[in-house]
Parts: C-alpha cells; sequence; structure tokens
C-alpha cells in the first residue's frame, strides 16, 4: 500500500509473551453451525485458564454483534468477515495471548489466509466434525428449522457450502466424543507441541 510503513514497535510478541510466562497462538475452529464450536472453545478456554494461561475467545455471533455488524452472509461478506477476524486474531496473538477463534469460515482459502497471517507454529486448525444430521438435531439455536423453512437465506450446509479442512492439525468428531473428551484431545495436542507445559 502506498505511504505506508509499519512501525516496528520495541516491546513485540515475544517480550508480551514472557511476561505472561507462555506462548502465544491461535487455535481456528471451523465446523458447521451447532458443530459444538462455541461449546468446546469455552470449556478449552476454562481449562487452559484454570492452569494459569491468559487467552480471548473471539466467536463467531459475538462479533458478528459487534466490529462485522456491517456484513451481510453473502459469499463476499463471509470472505471480509473472516478476513477481519483473522487480522483481530493475529493481533489478539501479537498481544501475548493464547487465542481461540470459532467461526464456522466455510471457505478453505479464507482459513489457508488467516495461517498466512501467523508464522509456523502459530495457527492450528481444529476441524469441529459433526455430521449436519446431527448438527440440525441439535439446533440449539433453532436456526436449522429457520433454514429448511426458507427464513433465513444462504446457509451453510444447506444452501451455502462448507468446505471441510483437507488437512487439520485436530480432527474432532463430536459424534463420538463429548465436549469434555474434545477439550482433552486439543489439549494433549497442544502439550505434545510444547505450547503449553501440561493439558
Ligand atoms: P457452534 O458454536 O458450532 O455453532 P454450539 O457450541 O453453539 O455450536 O452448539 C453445539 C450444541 O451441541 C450445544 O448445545 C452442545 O451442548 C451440543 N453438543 C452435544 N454433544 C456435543 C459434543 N460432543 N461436542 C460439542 N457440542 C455438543
Amino acid at each position: 500500500m502506498k505511504n505506508i510503513t509499519p512501525f516496528s514497535h520495541t516491546i513485540n510478541k515475544k517480550n508480551r509473551g514472557e511476561l505472561l510466562n507462555q506462548k502465544p497462538f491461535l487455535l481456528w475452529m471451523t465446523g458447521l453451525s451447532a458443530s459444538g464450536k462455541s461449546t468446546i472453545a469455552d470449556l478449552l478456554e476454562k481449562k487452559l485458564n484454570s492452569l494459569g494461561y491468559c487467552t480471548y475467545t473471539l466467536d463467531g455471533d459475538n462479533i458478528r454483534d459487534g466490529l462485522n455488524s456491517d456484513l451481510s452472509f453473502s459469499n463476499e461478506d463471509r470472505v471480509e468477515n473472516i478476513r477481519r477476524i483473522g487480522e483481530v486474531g493475529a493481533l489478539f496473538v501479537d498481544a501475548g495471548l493464547i487465542t481461540i477463534c470459532a467461526f464456522i469460515s466455510p471457505f478453505e482459502e479464507d482459513r489457508l489466509m488467516v495461517r498466512s497471517l501467523l508464522s509456523e507454529n502459530e495457527f492450528f486448525e481444529v476441524y469441529i466434525d459433526t455430521p449436519i444430521a446431527i448438527c440440525e438435531e441439535r439446533d440449539p439455536k433453532g436456526i436449522y428449522k429457520k433454514a429448511r423453512s426458507g427464513e433465513i437465506r444462504d446457509f451453510t450446509g444447506i444452501d451455502s457450502p462448507y468446505e471441510s479442512p483437507k488437512n487439520p492439525d485436530i480432527h474432532i468428531e463430536t459424534h463420538k466424543f463429548s465436549p469434555e473428551e474434545a477439550v482433552d484431545i486439543i489439549a494433549s495436542y497442544l502439550v505434545k507441541k510444547k505450547l503449553i507445559e501440561k493439558g
């Protein structure tokens, strides 16, 4: 971009991470609506906090209620939604925090774009994999019903596509594991990667 020269601040991500005694990174949860992203993100954040880690969760509807309240669910706006969240997520990581993002993020290209904003060992894609029939049965917000009746359009999995991750860092099939077991799977992965000390 013209006439823009980013300033390199003296205090950086490494300093902030050291002060917080943690390695900052971003866990990106992707999956259908009602697949369990928020539920698992919430339990995981509770666990990480109890272990002494500083975290922040960016969650779909919360962001759409504020920062991205100007965006629709058209393909174009979905791309912009994820672009902004990716940038914000990268800033939270830069602030030294363990950051959890829970967004449907249906397009592979957008998820790859977010990955490209972070360094290796800073971005981990977590595929919250739940068959649509089960999501529809759960339907905690009643939105599948609305999508089926045509009240809601461009609904992922019904009349808008979901591109499954081809090579997620962590793959959780929620019809096989409880939310608590899902959190244990993620925590074990983080321990194995030496991102946290114990899970
Ligand atoms: P999302 O954030 O992906 O839209 P939510 O977490 O809001 O999904 O909703 C998932 C719903 O499914 C919750 O009501 C949760 O209690 C329920 N659920 C049932 N089994 C599981 C499981 N194994 N993992 C995650 N959520 C589950």
